[in-house]
């Protein structure tokens, strides 16, 4: 099992249990307009036997599940997220993926609100198995409110790259200080969303 570098930092004396690090979560709080505190609280997992959920294959990419109330939240990610075995998982081995953990993280950080909005976790599951079974789960309401985030990750991203004023995967992984590197991202954001602006 690898931890992936720069995206996660386990907590201490916690076994298994990891946080986002502090320019992830500002960057994931960026995109999805969730606070920043709440994000760097939110518990990251990986799937195991006692935790056998998500039940998305990883074979077709694994995938994440966010439990989320009124006070606290948690995210867990397939096996895949915490690997870098190709003859195990092939491509989808996302251990050193930073793009693959941070566009499904975005997705998953939008959940968060879900569960701000029906603050107990009975009713915030109810709310997700009923829009499941009656929009099956990539039409369902409530994912895509969610993919919003991932959307404007990508946007950001592409919008960045477009113009060559940068690389968030190279800033998140360069060996700046989290302040330098959270200041940068600041910058690269209101560069975007004078852009957006510009536009409409
Ligand atoms: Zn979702």
């Amino acid at each position: 099992m690898v931890v992936p570098y720069k995206i996660l930092a386990p907590v201490k004396d916690r076994k298994k249990e990891y946080r986002f690090t502090a320019p992830v979560a500002h960057l994931l709080a960026l995109v999805s307009d969730q606070e920043r505190r709440v994000i760097l609280e939110t518990k990251i997992y990986c799937r195991s036997l006692i935790r056998y959920i998500p039940w998305f294959r990883t074979s077709k990419g694994g995938g994440a599940i966010t439990f989320a109330n009124r006070r606290w939240r948690s995210i867990t990610y397939t096996e895949n997220f915490f690997s870098n075995d190709l003859s195990r998982f092939g491509e989808k081995a996302y251990g050193n993926d930073t793009m693959a953990w941070l566009h499904l993280s975005a997705h998953e950080v939008g959940h968060i609100k879900h569960g701000f909005k029906y603050g107990s976790l009975l009713i915030y599951l109810i709310a997700f198995i009923f829009q499941y079974i009656r929009f099956g789960h990539g039409a369902a309401p409530l994912e895509i409110e969610a993919d919003q985030g991932s959307n404007t990750l990508m946007r950001w991203h592409n919008y960045l790259k477009i113009n060559s004023l940068g690389d968030i995967v190279s800033l998140l992984q360069s060996d700046q200080q989290d302040e330098v590197i959270i200041a940068v991202l600041d910058t690269w954001w209101e560069a975007f969303q004078c852009d957006l602006n510009s536009q409409a």
